[in-house]
């Protein structure tokens, strides 16, 4: 198992397989963050970078997309939207530094993938346990409302960071726009409607990368403010999710 943070570089100082692994997600997160084929996006996250909340104006925003982060055999696949305007794309980590955040990785460490329940900077010690979080879209949009062009743009980079783990059982999709990327992903059609809890089962081999054994993908509402505050998605709700998200991955 390697623990990929946002720090990683690549390293000579591990075993041949390991270091091909980390070489090619290390390669794929530099391709990521130095991306700019989203003009209104890369426009808005530079703006929100440049002119930061107030309770944040000491601090240096990232201001740049976002890659996913994890362990590399993870079982479980967590999907979000995009960045936050100022979680994700201030600290440079997925779900890092908001509410969000805070809901996510209290639930993933009640869940035993994730050593911490909190997720404040990069530099915070967190790390995941048989577990990768990620997002559909790596730039934050205005009103985390991709268009439908900047997604597809955007499509190739998740393709490409889900066939790097091999190990994917479960996919718990937060919210609907992630729902929608992992059934492209997966070649779901037609797709079940999306609701909290469902789960959708996609038949081992149905994907280009034929050695891929069986996935199931869980659905949960987001854990946005405006899901947590209106009680549409309750602490419960979100551990419930993961509870059966680790019951399947351990078959
Ligand atoms: S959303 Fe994706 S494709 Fe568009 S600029 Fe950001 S990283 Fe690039």
């Amino acid at each position: 198992m390697l623990n990929l943070s946002p720090y990683l570089v690549a390293s000579p100082f591990v075993n041949t397989g390991k270091r091909a692994t980390r070489d090619t997600h290390v390669r794929l997160r530099k391709e990521i963050e130095a991306c700019r084929a989203c003009p209104r996006l890369v426009r808005w996250r530079e703006t929100v970078a440049r002119e930061r909340k107030a309770a944040y104006r000491n601090e240096t925003y990232w201001g740049k997309p976002i890659a996913g982060f994890g362990d590399d055999a993870a079982r479980v696949v967590v999907l979000g939207l995009a960045p936050g305007a100022h979680g994700a794309n201030r600290t440079g980590r997925v779900f890092t530094g908001d509410r969000s955040g805070d809901w996510l990785f209290r639930a993933m460490h009640k869940a035993g993938l994730a050593n911490t329940a909190a997720s404040r900077s990069r530099k915070d010690g967190l790390e995941l346990r048989d577990a990768w979080v990620t997002v559909a879209v790596r730039c934050a949009p205005p009103d985390n409302k991709p268009l439908p062009l900047e997604k597809k743009k955007c499509s190739g980079f998740l393709d490409r960071e889900l066939a790097m783990l091999p190990n994917m059982r479960v996919v718990v999709c937060l919210g609907s726009f992630a729902y929608v990327a992992a059934c492209e992903f997966f070649g779901v059609s037609p797709r079940p409607k999306f609701a909290h809890g469902a789960e959708v089962h996609v038949p081992a081999g149905t994907t280009a990368d034929d050695s891929r054994g069986a996935v199931t993908l869980v659905c949960s509402y987001h854990p946005s403010q405006q899901n947590t505050f209106t009680g549409r998605l309750t602490e419960r709700m979100l551990d419930d999710v993961f509870a059966r998200a680790t019951s399947l991955a351990k078959g």
